[in-house]
């Protein structure tokens, strides 16, 4: 184990990592360099007059059990557990999600009909399957053409023709939440829905605070077993002599000195000319004065006309996210548009119109929209992703991490489970949608 370690990025895998680190006991210096000016990354929470907003919904749900009990050894007792309520809306209707029975029963007789029949249909082999060959042949082309072309397109902003068949082979099961229920293709989606199983499908959430509690407290233990959190930090790029890492090149703190560095930051600023790309999002956060009709905690959007992929409710994940009888929104919107990005106030009133057309708010309740544009929140798997990662020749002593470091696209557990594996010298297998 080298001496001097340095952590970029104070996210919830540089900081999983830095926590057990320094709590090992072991003679190591641990520093973790943040740009932002406190701890979370993309589980991060933002405040507005007694009002919470994650950055999206952000829930914790895990089948492994050393990442379960690490979850609940950092929050103790400072946890609540909810039920999972998320919903698509679909066809005119919110319907639950994963579908059930009844909300299927209740989509356009056509649509229902020409699915059923895509499943009698021969699946024709692709040499290289992209995500629409993927769907195509998992789903049927109707479902495709239903949903997840819309809901992809948009949300990606790229032809769902051009993405990595792991784009959906990740993407497509994650938002199911259960590993035991299976709907990674037509066949089982249909399954799903007439032999419903009964699974576990809640998940943890800090009993105070937003998500972002998890790493003020991750944080916390880690200043206190002597470990060094330097925020307001952005790294550059790394020193390196004769091919091994000696240090990290910051914009105000010149070099700090490393003999091993873990980089969660995105792996762009280290490889800028390697062409991996990232999404950006703009979130709109809306106070409310008074409660509104929303009954899920988070609700998918596929019309490829609205402006939103994502409502989520913070009151429905605790009542104290949102002040006494108030209530809140998170609209999450793709930054395709660089315009938007300068001035997004631009979209404020097709947004409110939007919004009030599926019944989400009532405009006259609005008490402020507060626009926020959070950067590379989803690594984007164009078709030669995979070979630019593995042509990468890192210098000894770097090791790429994390959602942005590893180009990978994971949720909380899964940045914690890599983290814990990294700290222990286990090897982590990242290809965890297979
Ligand atoms: C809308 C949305 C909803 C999500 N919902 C869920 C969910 O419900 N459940 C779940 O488990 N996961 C969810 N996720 C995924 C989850 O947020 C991420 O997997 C996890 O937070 C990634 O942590 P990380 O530390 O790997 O990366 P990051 O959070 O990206 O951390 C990287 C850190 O590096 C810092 N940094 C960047 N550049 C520099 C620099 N130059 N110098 C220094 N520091 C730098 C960043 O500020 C950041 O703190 C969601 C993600 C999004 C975007």
């Amino acid at each position: 184990m080298s001496r001097k370690i340095v952590i970029v990025g104070a996210g919830v895998s540089g900081l999983t990592l830095a926590e057990r680190l320094t709590s090992s006991g072991k003679d190591i210096s641990v520093t973790v360099l943040e740009k932002e000016d406190s701890p979370g990354g993309l589980a991060r929470t933002f405040e507005r007059d007694g009002f919470l907003f994650d950055i999206g919904p952000h829930r914790f749900h895990t089948s492994d059990t050393d990442v379960n009990n690490y979850l609940l050894e950092i929050l103790g007792d400072d946890h609540v557990t909810i039920n999972r309520s998320s919903n698509v809306y679909m066809a005119g209707k919110y319907r639950s999600w994963p579908l059930t029975m009844k909300s299927v029963a209740g989509l356009p007789l056509p649509v229902l009909f020409r699915s059923f029949l895509d499943l009698f249909r021969s699946k024709s082999e692709v040499e290289h399957p992209t995500f629409a060959d993927y769907v195509i042949s998992k789903y049927g082309m109707n479902i495709y053409n239903y949903f997840f072309r819309g809901y992809t397109e948009k949300f990606t902003g790229c032809s769902a023709d051009t993405l990595h068949i792991d784009w959906a082979e990740a993407g497509v099961n994650r938002a199911v939440i259960d590993k035991n229920v299976k709907a990674d293709d037509l066949f089982s989606l249909l399954k799903s829905v007439l032999i419903p199983k009964t699974v576990s499908t809640t998940f943890y959430y800090p009993s105070y605070g937003g998500i972002q509690t998890f790493c003020k407290k991750q944080a916390q233990r880690i200043q206190n077993s002597g470990g060094r959190i330097i925020y307001g930090c952005r790294a550059l790029g790394l020193e390196t002599e004769s091919g091994k890492v000696s240090g990290v090149k910051t914009a105000d703190m010149g070099i700090i000195p490393a003999d091993h560095v873990y980089w969660s930051a995105p792996v762009s600023i280290l490889f800028p000319d390697a062409g991996f790309k990232f999404m950006d999002t703009l979130l709109c956060n809306i106070a409310l004065s008074k409660q509104q009709n929303n009954h899920y905690q988070w609700c998918y959007f596929g019309q490829e006309d609205m402006l939103f992929s994502r409502l989520t409710v913070p009151r429905n994940f605790r009542s104290d996210t949102v002040p006494a009888k108030a209530d809140s929104l998170i609209v999450e919107i793709t930054l395709n548009n660089p315009e938007h990005r300068d001035n997004p106030d631009i979209l404020k009133d097709r947004l409110i119109q939007q919004l009030e057309s599926v019944d989400a708010l009532r405009s006259s309740d609005i008490i402020f929209m507060d626009w926020r544009i959070v950067s590379q929140t989803y690594p984007l798997y164009d078709l030669d992703y995979r070979k630019r990662l593995s042509d990468l020749v890192l210098p000894n002593g770097l090791e790429l991490t994390g959602r942005c470091g590893s180009f990978w696209y994971n949720n909380m557990d899964h940045s914690i489970g890599e983290a814990l594996a990294i700290s222990s010298g286990r090897t982590f297998s990242k290809d965890f949608w297979k």
